[in-house]
This record gives structure tokens, sequence and C-alpha cells, in this order.
């Protein structure tokens, strides 16, 4: 039976003051651990090893988008990690042209951690520790045995994806930072599970599409469209972390599967028999 375990080690928005900054750790069914976003500060690192999967487990990394709450913790889990294994091999990081311009930039402002050029970054002893994979919309990529991703365009900032990942066949997706995004629901098709940021309901629908987000609504509504089983909300603000019901209820509006509202160090096992 096929199975992954998601671990969410980061649940809430960029301007959240009570969760992590996004990161999801998937354990595929074949032995792939994947890490999707990075979050900010330690918090990959600390929620990650209270979960009892430490920093240097890590040799994958899948990027969003440049924004700080997303990408900027790249930098202290590259650190961490290459303290933790001295062999280790270089982290490698999956992410599009334009966040790749941007994540040089961020380790160009890191300069006594990490050199970067356009193939990967070096930390201070000279050591390769990182590797850029630039992927295109739509490229497939092999990450293991049964494991495969792709990225899908998202409507938020330029260069920003979400994510497909397949393990043995079972599809997760998810939305990275997005308005509705008719190319989400393309590229959900037969996946089983969608995993879609809640900024705020439907009753703040023009705010949220103006800072580039998406409701519950659009989240149930692309779960709907897409026709995946189960719809997981997360990137939630402060007041939604303590109290999600709101996101959940107006999410049931349009679609009927099972819904759900992530807090830091949830996780959650999807099976197919
Ligand atoms: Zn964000
Ligand atoms: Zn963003």
């Amino acid at each position: 039976m096929p199975e992954m375990k998601i671990s969410f080690l980061g649940t809430g928005s960029g301007t959240s003051t009570n969760s992590a900054h996004t990161a999801i750790a998937y354990d595929c069914d074949d032995g792939t651990r994947l890490l999707v976003d990075t979050s900010s500060g330690n918090s990959v690192a600390r929620n990650g090893s209270e979960l009892g999967m430490p920093v240097e487990s890590f040799n994958t990394v899948l990027l969003s988008h440049h924004h700080f709450d997303h990408m900027s913790g790249l930098i202290y889990v590259q650190q961490a990690r290459s303290q933790a294994r001295q062999d280790a091999p270089p982290l490698d990081v999956y992410l599009t042209r334009e966040s790749l311009g941007w994540l040089i930039k961020l380790c160009d402002s890191n300069p006594t951690t990490v050199a970067a050029d356009q193939e990967g970054a070096k930390n201070a002893s000279g050591r390769q520790v990182m590797l850029w994979h630039v992927t295109e919309p739509g490229q497939e990529i092999n990450l293991g045995p049964t494991t495969k991703a792709s990225c899908f365009p998202a409507d938020h900032i330029p260069g920003a994806v979400g994510w497909r990942v397949d393990t043995d066949g079972m599809g997760v997706v998810f939305s990275a930072d997005t308005r509705f995004n008719p190319e989400l629901v393309k590229a959900s098709q037969g996946a089983e599970l969608l995993i879609h940021e809640a900024f705020r309901t439907d009753a703040d629908k023009e705010l949220a599409a103006g800072r580039g987000h998406s409701t519950s609504g659009d989240a149930a509504r692309s779960a709907a469209q897409s026709g995946v089983n189960e719809l997981i909300l997360t990137h939630l603000d402060t007041g939604f972390s303590r109290e999600p019901q709101p996101l959940i209820d107006d999410a049931k509006n349009h679609f009927g599967g099972p819904i759900s509202a992530v807090r830091d160090l949830q996780q959650v096992t999807l099976s197919r028999p």
C-alpha cells in the first residue's frame, strides 16, 4: 500500500506571528525525503528535530518562490546541515530561473556563510554545499525510484510556482502562494491531495487577490475542479492559526471532500489501498 507522510514544519503566512513560515517535509513511499520551501530562520531545523527529522536528513529542496517566508530559511538549513554532516553531498535545490536570481542575491547578503554562482554555492571552506537545478514548469524531475515532481506557474509574483509530487502513482499538489490558479487545476488532475494556501475567507476576496493570495473558497473551488480527494489549508494568518473554523466552513461551501487546516508540527499520512 503506497504511503506518503507529510510533516508541516511551518504553516504561517508571511505576516503570521504565531506559526513558523512555510516549510513542508514529504516522506515518500520509496524512502525519498523532500523539503518543500524552507521557512525563515531556523524553523526547519527546530521543528524538524521535534519530529525526528534532523536538518541534515534533507538532501533535496523544492522552492516555490523567493519571498522571505519561503526561501530565506535555506541559508540556515544548508549551514546547519553541512556542519552536522561534513561528508554530506551538496543540497540539491530545485527552483525557477527567476527564483535563482533572487537566491543568489540572498547568498550574496550572507558572504561569511556562502558564496554562490550560477551552478550552486560553496561555504567558507570552499566546500560545495548546494547545487541549483533550474526547472521549467511542466518539466518532470525524477527524485527517487518511484518519486517524481513537476512545477506549474502560480499567480503570485514572477517566477512563482506550485509543485506536484507523485510517489508510486499517488499525487500531492502544493499551491504555494497564489491567487485562484487555473494552472493548478490543470496540474492537479488525478492527484489525491491538494495542500492550498488560504489567506482569508471569501468575504475578503478582493483583499486576498490584491495581495496575490487565495481565499479558503478559492482553495476549495480549486480542489473541486481538480477532482482531488482531500484538501488541506495552510499558510494561515495569525487569527486563523488560532481559530481556523471560518476557513473550513468557507471551503465546505465549495468542496465535498475532507477539509482540514494545519498547525505547525502536524503530520498527515496519505495512503492508497
Ligand atoms: Zn508566503
Ligand atoms: Zn509569497
